[in-house]
């Protein structure tokens, strides 16, 4: 069984549950419950263990914490929410370090008053081997903001929020046991201190321009694959108009990989995914640059299913499909 089979499975589980307060389950960012007839509250949650999401020998305390909070908080804002409050759960082995521990939870306390958020209880465990950090963020939006995943209309452009596989570079770097070199500090900090985009989020969603978005955790073809099928649509992504950084360039000729397979295929770049109708182009320029932010269009929505990379090769047109060749945690 693979994972999406997994959560196919629980989540008709959990659909046997029905609570006109529940607005969405499971299937998007975070959950969303009415609160009052203007707010809702967001939930969501989010494990990294060690060995598979991180790996100690690079991967700082502070920094592993800051990340932990940020990779859920970025579920809050690809739901065009604020993050509020968070539960933290540390299973650590019995010879833990105890310096370690103390600045990993700096870093979860410094990354709470950078979104501020606040924490409000958590667990600590033994762990048999390895460390598990477990974190559950709740949030709010307006009721009427709220960004699903299930919005994307035929035509609407495709855009994401900032250049794409820095994450994934910086990652093959510290496993190249590459000597964290001045030239790919972004690279590096893309992968060890992402930051969550919770203030474009919000500005996306008071727009009221966009019909759908997420968050760009496990790669633009696997979450691009999410909106395709909660909006019943396929897409069409334009090679050429992919926002590649330069550095990105540099550490793929290094290391001879494909920038472009780290562009579509790496994961944890936390930058926003989201459609918006063609004939809001320009509103939704003016919008997202008078609050300092930037888009990156990238492809279209269409009515046939599956998702397509186009390229022009030597001339030559080329349609490769690249549904879900990101990240399956079971795979
Ligand atoms: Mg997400």
């Amino acid at each position: 069984m693979n994972e999406r089979e997994l959560i196919q499975r629980i989540d008709a589980m959990a659909g046997l549950n029905i609570d006109p307060a529940l607005l969405c389950g499971i299937g998007d960012d975070c959950a969303v419950v009415r609160k009052t007839d203007e707010l809702v509250l967001l939930y969501t949650m989010d494990t990294l263990i060690e060995s598979v999401h991180f790996d100690l020998r690079w991967h700082p305390p502070e920094l592993l914490g800051k990340k932990a909070v940020s990779v859920n908080v970025s579920d809050i804002a690809a739901m065009g929410g604020n993050p509020c409050y968070l539960l933290f759960s540390l299973g650590l082995p019995p010879d833990f370090d105890d310096q370690w521990a103390l600045s990993l939870s700096k870093g979860v306390g410094r990354a709470c008053e950078q979104y501020g958020c606040l924490l409000i209880g958590g667990d600590t465990v033994s762990s048999p081997a390895g460390i598990t950090l477990t974190l559950t963020v709740i949030g709010e939006a307006r009721a009427e903001q709220v960004l699903y995943r299930n919005g994307a209309q035929p035509g609407d452009s495709i855009y994401v929020s900032g250049p794409l596989g820095l994450a994934a570079a910086g990652l093959a770097l510290c496993k190249g046991k590459m000597g964290r070199e001045e030239e790919f500090k972004q690279l590096y900090e893309a992968h060890l201190d992402p930051h969550a985009r919770v203030e474009l989020g919000k500005c996306l969603a008071r727009s009221g321009l966009v019909n759908s978005m997420m968050d760009l955790s496990d790669g633009l073809a696997t979450d691009l694959a999410h909106i395709c099928e909660r909006s019943g649509l396929g897409a069409r992504i334009r090679c050429e108009q992919l926002p590649c950084d330069p550095v990105l360039e540099k550490a793929a000729a290094l290391l001879g990989q494909d920038s472009i397979d780290w562009m579509i295929g790496g994961g944890e770049d936390y930058e926003l995914l989201f459609t918006a109708s063609t004939s809001a182009t320009e509103r939704l320029q003016e919008v997202v640059a008078n609050a300092g932010h930037v888009l990156y269009p990238v492809g279209r929505m269409v009515r046939e299913q599956g998702i397509f990379l186009l390229a022009e090769d030597a001339g030559k047109r080329t349609a490769t499909a690249i549904d879900y060749r990101g990240f399956d945690h079971f795979s």
